[in-house]
């Protein structure tokens, strides 16, 4: 079935993301500006940043990956914008992944702002919990889910990836659905939307017509949506009833941390529900056909847009998440799927919200 397509509004984002490049610092209106943050190493190439200027407050949305080179885009877009690094009162991250969170710590000491996430996110791994077990449990969760052996040291998280997440910030606020972001002149309200991860928000600025979709809505990606251990025990479902949660008009301006901005939440929506229901029937499908023993068997037979083969390290390691997580919401519609999915969890490797 083919759905309406979106309307792109973000041109030169569109062309820079074509040809590869950082698109240009853009002045959305009086009172916001979109800033690209380089993403190093990574196909994304950047995070796009937004920044709300109010009555003497200035909240800066996804400040994105920490790099000098970040910084230092932020700065001068700032700079355009009129202010500098201290006249930033606030920080939101749309949730806590390094490309979106990462930056906030270093702006923070910066500026004195204040870093806000969602109520409902947790952080993979907070300061406190034991590195050297966090690895071990990891490991174990990817064997019960039929990674060999030969592929666990790419697949597994390692203790630079658990360095990154140690060093995120860890919020002053937490937002909660329905809240607007506590800064004067700004008029901002908070959309609870899990699913890409557990406390994901999404930020609706009506005045102006914008919707900030961090990475719950992109324009051309579907976003990752992966079962975490520890974590929700069901993102997928999470996701749709928060892709609902978000597909209440279709006019509003949408502008999401990566890619370009758009018009037709509501379009977008329904692909994206639509993208991931197909790839859960493919799920039954393979189930069918081969007779899976392990969620790596499924992921193998499932048709990868570069083919199973070309998928390494970390995209491999999503590959094998995003399966889990669409075996966990066929099984909460009733599908017998007998496959190892989670280890009983012990309470010590529970993870709270920091
Ligand atoms: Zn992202």
């Amino acid at each position: 079935m083919s759905l309406p397509p979106i309307t792109l509004t973000g041109h030169m984002q569109k062309e820079a993301w074509q040809n590869k490049l950082l698109p240009p610092v853009e002045q959305l209106n009086n009172d916001v500006w979109s800033i690209p943050v380089p993403f190093p190493n990574n196909p994304m190439r950047y995070t796009l940043s937004y920044l709300l200027l109010g009555d003497g407050d200035a909240v800066l949305i996804d400040p994105g990956w920490d790099s000098e080179a970040g910084l230092d885009h932020l700065i001068r877009g700032l700079r355009q914008a009129g202010i500098g690094l201290r006249d930033l009162t606030g920080i939101v991250a749309t949730h806590y992944h390094s490309d979106h969170l990462g930056m906030a710590a270093r702006l923070r000491v910066k500026s004195g702002a204040w870093v806000a996430l969602g109520d409902r996110e947790v952080r993979r791994l907070s300061a406190c919990e034991d590195e050297d077990l966090v690895v071990l449990r990891d490991r174990e969760e990817l064997t019960l889910w039929g990674v060999p052996a030969d592929r666990l040291a790419e697949v597994a998280m390692d203790k630079p990836t658990l360095a990154h997440l140690q060093n995120l910030a860890d919020p002053d606020l937490r937002l909660q659905d329905g809240e607007l972001v506590p800064a004067k002149g700004l008029d901002l309200s908070v959309i609870t939307t899990p699913g890409h991860s557990p406390g994901h928000i999404c930020l609706v600025d009506a005045p102006h017509g914008l919707i900030f979709s961090g990475d719950h809505v992109l324009p051309r990606i579907s976003p990752h949506i992966a079962l975490e251990l520890p974590g929700p025990p069901n993102p997928l479902e999470d996701y749709y009833e928060s892709l609902d949660r978000v597909a209440f008009e279709d006019v509003m301006e949408v502008c999401p941390a990566h890619e370009y901005r758009f018009r037709g939440m509501q379009r977008r929506a329904a692909q994206l529900v639509e993208h991931n229901r197909e790839r859960s029937a493919e799920v039954l499908s393979v189930m069918n056909r081969h007779r899976p023993q392990t969620i790596w068997d499924i992921a193998r037979h499932l048709t990868w847009s570069r083919g199973w083969d070309s998928l390494q390290a970390f995209s491999l390691r999503l590959a094998v998440s995003e399966t889990a997580s669409h075996v966990m919401y066929l099984r909460s519609r009733g599908h017998s799927i007998d496959i190892p999915v989670t280890l009983p969890s012990p309470a010590a490797h529970v993870n709270s919200a920091s």
